[in-house]
């Protein structure tokens, strides 16, 4: 490895139980599991601690961080001390869950270095969380967010969900109303996505529940972002809103396509201009870790070609956007523009608002673009 990197992702595979929509990898905790993690996850830091790199961002991400016991959670976060160099002012973000976070832990974590908690709220409504089937209620979460304040925690994100079945635009209005009325500074907004193998979506195909129409969904993203703007919430990216100067450093350096290196399995990372990552299995990652090697699987080498597809679907996701030299695919992306779906002003392109709604159909229309033009592919 050559490539300087100043980003760090550990990922934590366990969760208590697994929520109804959620499809990443991830293990219900267990002790002995938890031992096997660490181990591999610390050596995996052993080996990596050479690769050139001074850390501005670290994100711990899963499955659920915070189910790690104390000791778990402590030898994790002692190795990534010892074997990466951090800046004075490294963002340092640990993903929570309201269940399983205690104030032993919060002062853990304070007490290594975490400055950012994300919170997996996702409603401030126990209806709709028992209908994700989370493991916490609208108070828990509240307290956790309260709770880490107090400890000293600033830089607080939470993370809401809307087009959950059985939602109402009333109900995601007083769930973004709590949300604003917290100390948090920054709120993430997804719109639910079931995956085929979810009991959400058996439940969506048996007709059980429904999810609310496209039209409502539409009106509920249009809200937040316009309650979210109201309240001093800048959108700086689809999904993601802060108040100035709570953006999330760690996520603006993926979309900016900065090298980072990821940790734990299932972990991605970027570096010398490859994609790869670590198998997404847990056993099969810690086999994998030989004395001289991780068992990295590689995804693709990115070339001119894949730097542009990159562009476009992780930098216009920015409201900030992206600047494009290339005639061709600027003359193909009027085609938005007279829709209203994005601007172009001196070769800088950004998304609209309601082009923000529907990017996935933008941004997979323009790389169908990419692929078939051989003017794109060599401007
Ligand atoms: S806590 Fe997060 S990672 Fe774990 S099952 Fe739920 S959504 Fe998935």
């Amino acid at each position: 490895m050559t490539a300087f990197f100043s980003s760090l992702y550990v990922h934590v595979p366990f969760c208590i139980k697994k929520c109804k929509y959620c499809s990443f990898y991830s293990l219900p905790y267990d002790e002995d599991l938890e031992k096997l993690y660490i181990k591999a996850v610390l050596k995996e830091m052993e080996m990596t601690k050479e690769f050139p790199h001074f850390l501005k961002t670290v994100y711990i991400g899963g499955g659920t961080p915070s189910c790690l016991s104390m000791d778990g959670l402590k030898s994790l976060l002692s190795g990534l001390r010892k074997n990466f160099k951090t800046s004075r002012d490294v963002e340092f973000s640990v993903e929570i869950n309201p269940k399983t976070l205690g104030s032993e832990k919060l002062d853990l974590l304070k007490n290594y270095g975490v400055n950012r908690l994300s919170i997996g709220v996702q409603s401030f409504n126990d209806k709709e969380l028992l209908v994700l089937g989370r493991i916490h209620t609208a108070d828990e979460a509240m307290k956790t967010v309260e709770t880490a304040f107090k400890k000293g925690f600033e830089n607080i994100s939470i993370d809401l969900i809307y087009g959950i079945p059985a939602q109402r635009l009333k109900s995601w209005k007083e769930t973004l109303n709590k949300a604003v009325n917290t100390v948090v500074s920054h709120i993430s907004v997804y719109e639910l996505s079931v995956e085929e193998t979810t009991p959400l979506r058996k439940e969506l195909n048996a007709g059980k529940i429904s999810l609310p129409s496209q039209d409502d969904i539409a009106l509920m993203y249009e809200f937040a972002s316009d309650f979210l703007k109201e309240k001093g919430f800048k959108k700086y990216e689809i999904s993601n809103f802060a108040r100035a100067g709570f953006e999330c450093k760690h996520n603006i350096s993926y979309w900016l396509r900065k090298p980072y290196l990821g940790v734990g399995p299932s972990a991605h990372s970027f570096i010398d201009r490859k994609r790869f990552h670590n198998p997404s299995d847990l056993f099969l990652y810690a086999s994998s870790l030989t004395d001289c090697k991780a068992g990295w699987v590689y995804d693709y080498s990115v070339d001119k070609v894949e730097e542009l597809k990159e562009k476009i679907f992780l930098g216009l996701r920015m409201t900030e956007g992206i600047t494009l030299k290339k005639r061709c695919l600027l003359e193909f992306l009027k085609n938005f523009e007279k829709e209203k779906l994005l601007t172009i002003s001196d070769n800088k392109v950004k998304l609209t608002d309601r082009g923000m709604l529907v990017s996935n159909e933008i941004f997979a229309r323009v790389l169908l673009h990419i692929e078939n033009c051989p003017v794109c592919k060599q401007e």
